[in-house]
């Protein structure tokens, strides 16, 4: 058996291209392009290459893309203070800080800054808490981004038994009340997590989010089942790979996202999602 390939570089392009058509008829009817401010504090490697495809992608598809850079010592009240002007500013309908932030800032004060509806991440507890209560507002990219590639399978949710490997607060927790939300009965696994392998064994779903290269083995996935690979993992050999081991998997699932060109392409185009959708919440309230 072999896969169909959930190709989320090109679900990702069609959802970018719906938004540049959005933008032009909103400039066309006199309204100002939708705004992301995006904050980098530091110089981490891995953020500056995620920024600038973040960068890129507003560009492309007409927003108002500012980056502001900030030194990796910038004091918390400093990027606190930045976080209130742009909350203020009538253009800016997105502010995102790039994380992890250097050791000085904590990252739920800072989040908590943020106006929830400019929260296009949707970290800020007021989000996260409408997703729970199944009344989403801005909901997490990541999570998002797989609930649309999960659509363009055409396969039924309801009743599905998922499992999530994973609980951080960006991608495995989101997920699980994203999952939930579509009637999926859920499992949320972690490191602590007994017998893994057998709970991935009963799963229709697999939502890897570990951040460990090629943790879950072929074998361990039901025949069809369909497997999303959350992970960014680089090898020895500088290459880019997923949680899953994408080869022997493949063999096995009805439907599996490839690393690179799966879930991250969809991430960010989820994200221009947002601020499209948090510059409506704007609009429709002046
Ligand atoms: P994280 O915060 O490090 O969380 C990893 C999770 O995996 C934790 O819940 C951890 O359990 C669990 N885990 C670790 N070892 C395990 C094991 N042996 N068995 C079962 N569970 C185990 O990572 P994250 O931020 O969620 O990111 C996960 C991966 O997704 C990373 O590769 C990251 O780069 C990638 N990512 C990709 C995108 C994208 O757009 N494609 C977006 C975000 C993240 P504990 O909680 O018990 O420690």
């Amino acid at each position: 058996m072999s896969a169909h390939i959930l190709d989320g570089k090109a679900i990702a392009a069609d959802l970018r291209k719906t938004i540049q058509a959005e933008v032009k008829t909103l400039t066309a009817a006199g309204q100002r392009p939708p705004g992301l401010a995006v904050i980098l504090v530091g110089d981490n490697p891995a953020s500056q290459v995620y920024v600038r495809n973040k960068q890129k992608a507003c560009e492309e598809v007409g927003f108002l893309s500012e980056l502001i850079r900030l030194e990796a010592d910038t004091p918390q009240q400093a990027l606190l203070t930045l976080i209130d002007t742009l909350n203020q500013r009538e253009e800016i309908d997105g502010i995102l800080v790039q994380l992890p932030l250097p050791d000085q800032i904590d990252e739920e004060t800072v989040i908590e800054r943020i106006l929830p509806t400019k929260d296009v991440d949707g970290f800020h507890p007021y989000n996260v808490g409408r997703l729970v209560l199944r009344m989403p507002l801005l909901r997490p990219c990541t999570p998002k981004g797989v609930m649309t590639m999960l659509d363009h399978t055409g396969m039924e949710l309801a009743g599905k038994d998922a499992v999530i490997i994973g609980q951080s607060n960006i991608v495995g927790r989101p997920m699980a009340l994203e999952l939930l939300m579509a009637r999926c009965t859920i499992t949320v696994c972690h490191s602590r997590t007994k017998n893994l392998t057998d709970k991935i064994r009963g799963a229709d779903i697999v939502i890897a989010a570990v951040g460990r290269p090629e943790f879950v083995q072929g074998d361990w996935i039901q025949p069809g089942a369909t497997v999303i690979d959350v992970g960014i993992n680089r090898k020895d050999d500088g290459k880019l790979c997923g949680d899953v081991d994408f080869t022997a998997a493949s063999e096995v699932a009805g439907w599996i996202t490839p690393v690179p060109g799966g879930v991250g392409p969809m991430t960010i185009a989820t994200l221009l999602e947002n601020t499209l959708q948090a510059a409506r919440l704007h609009n429709d309230k002046t």
